[in-house]
């Protein structure tokens, strides 16, 4: 369930808040107070030509959160009237990421395509009512047709037809009579509208092409603004959430609502959600999936939910994300950072914390005791006692990161050095004995003495360390791949470039690989969908499908502990 549905506060009996609330939901509230509808009922219309992406958890947040909060209901419905790019693989990834993000369609799951012959059915009233006709220009004239928005547009020599003769050539289109292309219906509105929608839009065409649902029953199909609305209408929703870019298809909705005087469902606008540093259009991210840039359309550097699932993302911190974005009428873009920010956030209160070595050196503890491995208690979570405490085997030899050791550091440096003594977390305060240089000129060993009575939680050394390391027991270190992402694309808006294609802005250094990382042993037991702080370095989740191919654990670095990120 959703987190929306508890109740606030500040609610009175009808589920109403006093608290501000942004414009759809005034909506909302004005017409359950004044009685226009005892339930709201909302829809979430995805074509399934394509996988969920963070812009369409925006529009999920709010139509199913909406329902939620008001005790209303709200329909899945695929828009599936376009066959030829549309899939079944689609639509079960849609239902996926929707339960994941925590949703269920309370209203019920619908298909555009079961209405198939409801959409026949008006057609052929509009002809009747003398509102639609068949036309036989070609495209293109229907287009000069058009005109233009200075300028009129004329009207089709096939206006003027007879409802008898329409009736009789549309349903010739419906019998498979006319190859592809040969007519189309139009509704018959006014060629002078200023609303260029309104100029007799195309309703339905013929198309010979396997539907995923409806095979080959259909030989014609409904244009998606004969499609969309009535929808709506059949269902009975009563607030039709969508994006601005319809705003201007809305006249020819109700123009559409009042001639086949259907169910008013009342459609209202907000702004899309524009990322930085990605593209959003379901075409382009296929287009990245098609030409291998990336892993598929749940590689970890995709906008797409499952991509940020894989990342590490919890459905929490794309909802709070979403609420912070906020709805509005206005166009922005916002800041990746932004979303970053929501699952720090979310993390810090859930994850696990735990060690791991991505750039491992070795540590070797000279006056520690050979062949003797001692038990060291962690806290799993500071943020959540109740989380409790792992143990943490420690021994001579153990794992430091590269880069907490410089052969010569000055007196701001407190990791390790020469001369220098650090904390190795949850267990001894350690000084720098000597190190040990590889034949590659890298060092290779970094040697330290250790205190036995500075243990911590019970520290009477009374000896001051200012930095603390983490660090892995080298004899029980699972050796793991971890996988760094960096934004997709080093520009902030890659489609926003009218000489060059998005993706010429791909970030070359979006993915870094790192082989031989050391984690440390309570690891092994770790799962995909629990991602874990690596001490210092950040939030990691385990990739569950890379694993399974590789026969070895592979990590995501799902975000650093800091906003790092310069643009
Ligand atoms: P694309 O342009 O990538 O194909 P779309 O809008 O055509 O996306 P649909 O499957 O039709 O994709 O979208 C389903 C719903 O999600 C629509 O109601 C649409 O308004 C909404 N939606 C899509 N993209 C965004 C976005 N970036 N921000 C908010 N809502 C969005
Ligand atoms: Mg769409």
């Amino acid at each position: 369930m959703s987190e929306h549905s508890a109740p606030r506060p500040s609610e009175n009996n009808d589920g109403i808040s006093s608290e501000p609330v942004h414009f759809i939901e005034q909506i909302i509230q004005d017409d359950l107070k004044n009685g226009k509808h005892r339930q709201i009922h909302t829809r979430f219309p995805p074509e399934p030509n394509g996988y969920l992406h963070i812009g369409h958890a925006k529009a999920i947040c709010l139509s199913f959160g909406l329902a939620d909060k008001y005790n209303g209901l709200v329909n899945l419905r695929f828009d599936d009237t376009n066959p030829e790019k549309e899939s079944q693989e689609y639509v079960d990834a849609i239902r996926r990421d929707l339960s994941w993000l925590g949703y269920n369609w309370s209203g019920g799951e619908f298909y555009t395509s079961d209405y198939f012959e409801q959409l026949y059915g008006f057609a052929v009233r509009l002809i009747e009512k003398g509102l639609a006709y068949v036309d036989h220009q070609s495209a293109e004239d229907i287009a000069i047709g058009k005109g233009t928005p200075t300028k009129p547009g004329t009207d089709s020599p096939h206006r003027g037809r007879s409802v008898e003769e329409n009736l009789q050539l549309f349903s010739e289109m419906r019998g498979g009579v006319h190859p592809d292309g040969h007519c189309v219906l139009r509704a018959k509105i006014d060629m002078g509208h200023a609303n260029m929608h309104m100029r007799d839009p195309l309703i339905y065409r013929i198309k010979r092409a396997h539907h995923q649902r409806t095979g080959d029953n259909w030989c014609i199909y409904p244009m998606y603004d004969f499609a969309h609305g009535q929808s709506d209408s059949l269902e009975e929703i009563t607030h039709s959430l969508c994006t601005l870019e319809f705003e201007v298809h809305r006249p020819l909705y109700e123009w559409f609502i009042s001639a086949l005087e259907i169910f008013p469902s009342r459609q209202i606008e907000f702004a899309r959600l524009n990322l930085d540093h990605t593209v959003m259009s379901k075409r382009k991210l296929l287009k990245l999936v098609e030409d291998g840039v990336v892993d598929g359309w749940d590689d970890p550097r995709m906008p797409t939910i499952s991509g940020l699932r894989r990342r590490g993302f919890t459905p929490q911190s794309i909802r709070t994300f979403c609420e912070r974005v906020g709805i509005a009428k206005r166009e922005n873009v916002i800041d990746f950072s932004l979303l970053e920010w929501a699952l720090r956030d979310h993390l810090n209160k859930v994850a696990q914390r735990a060690m791991a070595v991505l750039d491992p050196v070795k540590l070797v503890v000279v006056n520690y005791p050979e062949h003797h491995t001692e038990m060291l208690p962690s806290e799993n979570n500071p943020e959540n006692p109740a989380d409790g405490t792992r143990e943490m085997p420690f021994s001579k030899t153990l794992w430091m990161e590269r880069d907490d050791f410089k052969e010569e550091a000055n007196k701001k440096w407190f990791r390790l050095a020469p001369g220098k003594t650090v904390r190795l977390k949850s267990a001894f305060i350690v000084r720098y004995v000597d190190h040990v240089m590889g034949a590659d000129g890298r060092v290779e060993e970094v040697h330290v003495e250790y205190f036995p009575d500075s243990k911590s939680g019970s520290d009477t050394s009374g000896i001051k360390a200012k930095g603390t390391l983490h660090w892995v027991n080298a004899a029980t270190a699972i050796d793991a791949e971890v996988r760094l992402y960096d934004r997709l694309f080093s520009d902030p808006t890659p489609d926003g470039h009218a000489d060059k294609a998005f993706h010429e802005f791909l970030n070359p250094n979006s993915l870094e690989v790192r082989q031989g990382c050391k984690l440390e042993p309570a690891l092994a037991k770790a799962s995909a969908e629990h991602p874990v702080q690596f001490t210092r370095l950040g939030y990691f989740a385990l990739d569950a499908k890379r694993t399974e191919q590789a026969g070895h654990m592979v990590w995501n670095r799902s975000v650093t502990l800091k906003d790092g990120w310069k643009g």
